[in-house]
């Protein structure tokens, strides 16, 4: 028998909330984990609970003052309320804690360096973590956009720092660009981060021009099959060149045509059909090794039904 997918998560992630009505809600991985289970899918994935990850490995990718800050702002808040304050403290508009927040964003980027242990020790074959907050727009320094620390970009670090490895990809389809990503890995010559992002939209700002980087700005309304032209022309090529040891996905799913959070037209088989390519990149250079991170994604049934694709093509089955 060969090796599973791993499937990461705790329960502490659905703990964290912004407040009532917010769109990065619990709800997401409730509609992830029924979708699993009426697919049946569930059975052929290797079920793992996450660990917290450790400072020490979070300022890979962050500065100490910005771990620092975080930590401090949640026993604050735990003070404040028990003194009869309020529920949530503001990080940016969009973008607050709660008092299990800090437990979530430890067991969210623990989840992804769990299962880039295992996936490299060869216990699993690929992992998915379906993990809140999400990581993407986390900057080395700051919190934004509903992340805090960046899963994805920790992880990837932590391969290369802490397990030797010498080069990587992160590939990033969610339909923001990952600013924080970007921030964190432009200029190091081995990451090669790839993405498709909806542009002008959010976050608006500076792009890096840096080398290691190929970022695809697209224009509202783009369809799957133009994804995937990009993908063919502009991706394909530079991952093969760059022969990553391992890839980290960024998995957003927001950019599906029923997630009205952005303007884009992706559908499931989309989602498949870039894992396909993705899963071609990791066995060709990387014995198939690939650590996927839940980012965005908010229209609940989409979503669902998003991860299953994703993961039907993980797990190869
Ligand atoms: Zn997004």
């Amino acid at each position: 028998m060969g090796q599973a997918t791993g499937y990461f998560t705790h329960k502490e992630c659905w703990r964290h909330e912004m407040g009532a009505g917010h769109p990065e809600c619990p709800e997401r991985l409730d509609a992830i984990e029924d979708r699993l289970l009426m697919s049946g899918l569930d059975i052929a994935l290797e079920r793992r609970e996450a660990t917290p990850a450790p400072l020490a490995d979070l300022e890979l990718a962050h500065g100490r003052m910005h771990l620092a800050a975080l930590r401090g702002l949640s026993e604050q808040l735990r003070e404040d309320m028990a003194a009869g304050g309020p529920s949530h403290a503001q990080v940016d508009p969009d973008t607050s804690i709660n008092t299990h927040s800090w437990d979530a964003i430890l067991l969210a980027a623990g989840a992804a360096l769990d299962a880039t242990d295992a996936v490299i020790a060869g216990e699993l074959a690929n992992a998915f973590c379906a993990v809140r907050p999400p990581g993407h727009h986390a900057m080395r320094d700051k919190a934004m956009g509903f992340c805090f620390v960046n899963n994805v970009a920790v992880a990837a670090k932590y391969a290369l720092e802490r397990h030797g490895l010498k080069r990587v990809a992160i590939v990033d389809f969610d339909v923001h660009h990952g600013n924080g990503t970007e921030d964190i890995v432009a200029g190091d010559e081995r990451i090669l981060m790839c993405s498709f992002y909806q542009h002008p939209f959010y976050p608006l700002g500076e792009h890096s021009t840096a080398s290691n980087l190929c970022n695809l700005p697209v224009p509202a309304y783009t369809r799957g099959m133009e994804i995937r032209e990009l993908v063919d022309m502009m991706w394909l090529p530079r991952l093969e060149a760059h022969k990553p040891q391992m890839l980290f996905v960024s998995a957003g799913f927001d950019a599906h045509r029923e997630d009205d959070m952005a303007q884009m037209g992706l559908v499931e088989q989309d989602y498949a059909w870039i894992t396909e390519r993705i899963k071609e990149v990791a066995q060709r250079h990387a014995k198939g090794r690939i650590v996927s991170c839940l980012e965005g994604g908010y229209a609940l049934s989409a979503l669902g039904r998003s991860v299953e694709a994703h993961l039907r093509v993980l797990a190869g089955v």
